[in-house]
């Protein structure tokens, strides 16, 4: 599986990385992103959890 933060919807809560900090980042703007695309089997319930609780629904996981 693959997470995706979609830059134009993300506006900065970082929410995704304190519930999946392996795979979700935070800028030194605040903004997330994903340094290693590919979820590993281990993390797929993590980037899924992350990407229902975004606000802003600006993760992909699939
Ligand atoms: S939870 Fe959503 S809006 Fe918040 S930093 Fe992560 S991707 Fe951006």
């Amino acid at each position: 599986m693959k997470a995706t933060v979609l830059k134009d919807k993300c506006c900065g809560y970082g929410i995704c990385a304190e519930i999946c900090p392996s795979i979700f980042k935070v800028d030194d703007q605040g903004f997330a992103y994903v340094e290693d695309s590919e979820v590993s089997d281990d993390l797929v319930e993590a980037a899924q959890e992350a990407s229902e609780s975004c606000p802003e629904s600006a993760i992909v996981v699939e």
